[in-house]
């Protein structure tokens, strides 16, 4: 299964964790990180957090593990994903 959806929880502590990890869908602001438009189907750049907009194409399935580590390696647990 692939991931289908990435978002970021409030929280944030802009450590840019998550863009080293995977730099081609996390893109951290100066006090935020938001998902980027170019992996996503409605082509904005921001949390994600209100609507949850899909991945587009095949970046769910291709970036998967990168998203995951990033995930796993954020400090405060904000970044969430689904899987479909
Ligand atoms: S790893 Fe987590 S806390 Fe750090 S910038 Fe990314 S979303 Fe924010």
């Amino acid at each position: 299964m692939a991931i289908t959806k990435v978002w970021i929880e409030d929280g944030c502590i802009v450590c840019n964790a998550c863009e080293t990890a995977c730099p081609e869908v996390f893109h951290v602001t100066e006090d935020t990180c938001h998902i980027r438009g170019e992996v996503r189907e409605d082509g904005t750049d921001d949390t994600n957090l209100a609507d949850k907009h899909p991945l587009k194409g095949d970046q769910g399935a291709s970036l998967e593990d990168q998203i995951i580590e990033a995930a796993e390696g954020c400090p405060v647990e904000v970044i969430k994903f689904e899987k479909g």
